[in-house]
């Protein structure tokens, strides 16, 4: 989103009163240092007036991000093996995956699915696949999905969990399932609605989505230097703009749960079934 682009910028809940509500000359501490975000450094984050939903606004092109240099810069210290087997070996108490992984089962048992088979998921967006390899433990069928080849082949010869690499409007064949996971990747994307509209033909009958994202609520009121305004995030969402991005995608809230994780993200994170499946 550029800054001309986000004078007539639209919001998810349909108004058009997004003002500035921070403005960036250099990096926030702590931000990871992209590529593309190299040179001359200028941003801002504007927010809905209605709904709280944010948006980033600049003029740098983050297009190639996920191809390479997300991995490269994100994981530069230790590869994705060790960062993989640090997060692994944290204890519950200090672990965001977690209270996402019980929170995904206890979540699933809502959802009217047939007995007596193995639940299958799809993570959109799958990283270092901690979130599959907790949900293999938990005795699903996992599928990984990343743009990013080291974070597939990690996924496959390190977790054992099929694996696919693309991006996820982009895939074809990929098949259904009970469950398909967007934990913390709508804010990476320019059209988040694209990607849930997507995954309504990727849901196999009674399933449904498990979506997380930054809550820019929360975050807000701690201050422009929170991570849930870092550069790569081009949407920072609030309880009203999460639910109405749903709405519009045709799915409707089956639940929705706040929090600061032990991380110390705010953090937004909601079951989301089909409208149309909901009224059969
Ligand atoms: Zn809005």
């Amino acid at each position: 989103m550029t800054v001309a682009a986000a004078k007539g910028l639209a919001c998810v809940c349909g108004g058009e009163p997004f003002a500035p509500l921070f403005t960036y000359a250099s990096p926030p501490p702590g931000e990871p240092r992209y590529a593309f975000a190299l040179g001359a450094y200028r941003r801002e984050v504007w927010r809905c007036q209605r709904c709280g939903h944010c948006r980033a606004v600049h003029d740098l092109d983050a297009s190639a991000l996920y191809s390479g240099d997300y991995v490269n810069t994100a994981y530069a210290g230790d590869g994705i093996l060790r960062a993989y087997d640090r997060i692994m070996a944290l204890p519950p108490s200090q672990s965001d995956n977690a209270g996402r992984v019980a929170r995904v089962v206890a979540w699933a048992e809502r959802l009217p699915l047939p007995p007596g088979r193995a639940r299958t998921i799809l993570d959109v967006g799958s990283g270092l696949c901690v979130f599959l390899s907790r949900m293999k433990a938990a005795g699903w069928a996992c599928t990984a999905l990343d743009p990013d080849a080291r974070a597939v082949t990690h996924a496959r010869e390190v977790v054992g969990v099929d694996a696919i690499q693309g991006a996820f409007l982009d895939v074809s064949g990929l098949g259904r399932f009970d469950l398909i996971a967007f934990n913390k990747v709508l804010e990476h994307v320019q059209e988040p609605a694209a990607m849930l509209i997507k995954a309504a033909k990727h849901l196999a009958p009674r399933g449904g989505l498990y979506v997380e994202v930054p809550d820019g609520e929360m975050a807000a009121r701690a201050g422009a230097q929170r991570e849930e305004f870092f550069i790569d995030h081009w949407h920072v969402f609030s309880a009203a703009s999460l639910t109405l991005l749903a709405s519009r995608a045709g799915y409707a809230i089956q639940a929705l749960e706040r929090l600061q994780e032990p991380s110390g993200k705010y953090t937004l994170r909601a079951l989301l079934v089909s409208i149309s499946e909901e009224a059969r």
